[in-house]
């Protein structure tokens, strides 16, 4: 089963992604982590996009490709996938079909969170005590927020006209939502 969780920042989306890999035997794999890791590890592929990232911006397609490409063949794709925060484009969406189709494989389902937009910046702000992230400040969310409009959110389109989206109620308890997902995916 390979899983697409979309949605803005804030949204849910790693914590529902790392129940569902649990709960399904799956891997969720998040190139927002993978990126951390990089520019902690000051990695070349860290050196590039780290500035990208601090300003809240997308790291370029160019960028990213080798690392969805990476992702997308490592041994514990083989059992499926949750990708947390990628696709974020159109063609990003369009190198995951791709590469999904050379394994004989495809996208089963999308999850599109929905959380209102104050809600989100209440939760950046809990996150920023908590975890620290330098992109969790109001400018660079704001821009974030802007970015996942204009960029991402025409994937959901996208992915509407296969019949592949299903809308997740973002707001309550991790286990409410959880369920909200359970029951999507019948799983
Ligand atoms: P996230 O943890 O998914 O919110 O990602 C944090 C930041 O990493 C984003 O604001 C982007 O700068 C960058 N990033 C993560 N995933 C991608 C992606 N698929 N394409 C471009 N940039 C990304």
């Amino acid at each position: 089963m390979n899983v697409i969780l979309l949605g803005p920042p804030g949204c849910g989306k790693g914590t529902q992604g790392a129940v569902l890999a649990e709960r399904t035997g799956t891997s969720r794999i998040g190139t927002g982590d993978l990126l951390r890791e990089a520019v902690r590890t000051k990695t070349p592929l860290g050196l590039r996009a780290q500035d990208f990232m601090e300003k809240g911006l997308l790291v370029p397609d160019e960028i990213i490709l080798g690392l969805i490409q990476e992702v997308l063949n490592t041994d514990k794709a083989s059992k499926g996938l949750i990708m947390d925060g990628f696709p974020r484009t159109v063609a990003q969406a369009e190198a995951v079909d791709h590469l999904l189709a050379s394994r004989d494989t495809g996208i089963d389902h999308v999850l599109c969170f929905d959380v209102p937009k104050d809600e989100l910046v209440r939760r950046m702000q809990g996150r920023a005590e908590a975890e620290g992230r330098n992109d969790d400040n109001p400018e660079a969310f704001r821009k974030r927020l802007e970015v996942y409009l204009k960029q991402t959110a025409p994937l959901v389109e996208h992915y509407e006209q296969r019949d592949l989206v299903t809308n997740i109620h973002g707001l309550g308890s991790v286990d409410e939502v959880a369920a909200r997902v359970q029951e999507a995916l019948e799983v």
